[in-house]
């Protein structure tokens, strides 16, 4: 696997640039708050992006038969375990507590035949783990003031030093 240097501000650019027209044809539009000199992370920038793409990707299907709504990208760094992270959160359906147990499962998908393949997310963790990684999900999520809003949020945390393993 490849050990670049990467800004995880371009990888979300980058798969925005793939995805964000299709997005808006449904209504969907992409929110970017992002921090600005995050320190850079090593991985392979290929993986990465296919790990946003997975998310964007869920969250478009859990948006279209709304007839549109919003996904917030966003980065920082988390100084106590020096740790980029990255979130993906959408105003979709949510997902609902007996399946939220099962989603990283290869195969598991509610999507119905030919729609999904039930592997995004499992190969999203597998990658992210490759990086030292971690993935959380909160849906619904949850506010600043403690309030719950419809929607859910994938964080990434990637480590900014590789870890040897
Ligand atoms: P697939 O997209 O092929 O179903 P995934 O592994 O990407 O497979 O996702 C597994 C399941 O997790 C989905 O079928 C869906 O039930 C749930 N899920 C994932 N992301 C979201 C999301 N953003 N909003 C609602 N449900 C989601
Ligand atoms: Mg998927």
């Amino acid at each position: 696997s490849a050990r670049e240097n990467i800004q995880i501000n371009e990888v979300l650019e980058d798969v925005l640039a793939v995805t964000e027209h299709s997005l808006n044809m449904d209504h969907i539009h992409a929110h970017r708050d992002f921090s600005d000199n995050l320190p850079a992370i090593v991985g392979d920038t290929e993986k990465l992006r296919q790990v946003f793409v997975n998310f964007i990707n869920n969250a478009h299907h859990a948006m279209e038969e709304d007839g549109g709504g919003d996904i917030y990208l966003s980065s920082r760094y988390e100084e106590e375990s020096n740790r980029v992270v990255a979130t993906v959160r959408d105003t979709g359906h949510g997902i609902p507590e007996d399946v939220v147990t099962k989603i990283f499962d290869p195969f598991f998908t509610t999507k119905s035949v030919g729609k999904g393949t039930g592997l995004g997310l499992s190969v999203s963790y597998g990658i992210v783990q490759e990086h030292g990684g971690t993935i959380e999900v909160e849906s619904p999520v949850k506010g600043r003031g403690g309030e719950k809003i419809r929607g859910t949020a994938f964080h990434v945390k990637l480590p900014v030093t590789l870890r040897e393993s």
